[in-house]
Formats: structure tokens, sequence, C-alpha cells
């Protein structure tokens, strides 16, 4: 049952936020909906979830007339240009900005509805298993050309971890981002805020709180395995 898992994925955020000193109202939890019906995901209003995460333009674009602003909708899953259009009014966050050239086009279609659009930029901490994400090398000064568009605006980062059996194996992935996160919240980058740290999913998102997360996106554990046929 959905709401039995809601609550024992609530309980372990209460948990990892004790352990390491942190107030449960830091992290928010973003039902991960990719793959699942509309009438999987209507009950998690009632249970007070508002934000969703999805991956796919196409998926938002099927579910969002039946919800609408019921849900924030939050893109965690790589963005083509082409398809930007189709969920610019729609999202409240795009977590997945790996490039100024997605920023730009991003820009460009906030400049059309008059809205600015908060991103988060995905950095590829563990590098041989996700061909997302730009390099921890390259962070700064993609952040640096980024923050001269006015209709995007980054308020943190986000990576996906590699998956491991043992979550303790993934502690340095989300150290790491916290660690650029620091660093470049330091700077004082004019139009970039560090905020949201979007980080750890169903199998290792309480090592990913432990660490610093303020967003955990998580599908599985409340929704079973998904079923891709
Ligand atoms: C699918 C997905 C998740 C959720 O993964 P679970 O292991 O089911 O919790 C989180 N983040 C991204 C980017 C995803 O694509």
């Amino acid at each position: 049952m959905i709401q039995e898992n809601i609550l024992e994925i609530q309980g372990k955020i209460e948990k990892a936020c004790k352990k390491s000193d942190r107030l449960t109202s830091e992290v928010r939890l973003i039902a991960v909906t990719k793959t699942q019906p509309t009438e999987a995901m209507a009950p998690l209003i009632a249970l007070g979830i508002k934000a969703v995460g999805e991956n796919k333009v196409q998926e938002i674009r099927d579910k969002y007339p039946v919800f609408q602003d019921a849900f924030h909708w939050h893109l965690i899953g790589h963005l083509q240009t082409n398809k930007i259009k189709y969920i610019i009014d729609k999202v409240s966050m795009i977590h997945s900005v790996d490039s100024y050239h997605l920023a730009e086009k991003i820009n460009q279609e906030a400049l059309k509805h008059q809205l600015v659009m908060p991103i988060l930029i995905q950095v590829n901490i563990a590098e041989e298993d996700s061909k997302f994400g730009i390099a921890r090398e390259a962070c700064e000064s993609v952040i640096r050309e980024i923050a001269s568009l006015p209709n995007v605006h980054i308020q943190g980062l986000m990576t996906i971890a590699p998956f491991v059996e043992n979550p303790e194996e993934n502690r340095w992935v989300f150290r790491t981002l916290k660690e650029i996160f620091i660093d470049i919240k330091n700077k004082t980058i004019d139009n970039v805020d560090m905020y949201e740290l979007s980080m750890g999913m169903t199998n290792d998102f309480e090592v990913a709180i432990e660490e610093g997360a303020t967003l955990v996106r998580i599908g599985t554990a409340i929704f079973g395995q998904r079923n891709y046929t």
C-alpha cells in the first residue's frame, strides 16, 4: 500500500535527519511517478505529497491535464532541447540541466512565457555510470555561464548515484556533490543560489540525507517495482 510505504519512508527520513542533526523540514520527498498510471498517482494528493518526479516529457504531457497544479512537477530525466516547449509552463523545476546550450534553450522558452525557471545543475560524480551530467571540473565555469541567463535560476545541484548493493558505497558521491555545492555557494555568484541538493533514491536516500540532501527522489519504495512494458 502506498500509504504504508510513504509512512515508512517518512519515518526513515526523520531518522536520517536526527542522526545527522538536521531538521525534517529541510528534506522534501519527491515521489517519482515515471511509468505509473494516473490512478496510482491520485492517492498521493490525500497523503500530502505535492512533488512528483518524471523523467520523460511525454509522460508529463499525458498526465498533466489530469492533475494540473495539484502536483508540482519535477523533470528529473534528460531533456532534449526540442521538447522544452512542451513542459516549460508545466514543471516547477528542471533537475537535469547539464550544458549551457540546454540552459540557453530553456531560457528562451521561459522568456516566451515570461517566467523564470528554477533549475538544478546535474553533476556526473560517479563518472563510469551515467552519460549525463557535467564533469566536476567543468561545474563552476558552466554555472558562471548559465548565471548570465535571466530566465533561468540555478537553485542547486543534482546527481544520480550508481546502483550499488550497499548504499554506503555511494556516500562519497553525495559527500562530493555537497563539497561542490559549498564551494559554489561560497563564491556568491549573481543569479545563482545554492539551497537544493537533489540526491538519493530508494536504495540510498538515507545516506544521501546524512550527507545533506534536500530533495530525495523516490519511486520504487513508494510504488514497488516499475513495470516498463
Ligand atoms: C527513476 C528515478 C528515480 C527513482 O528511482 P527509485 O530507485 O525507483 O527510487 C530517481 N531519480 C531519477 C533521475 C530517476 O530516473
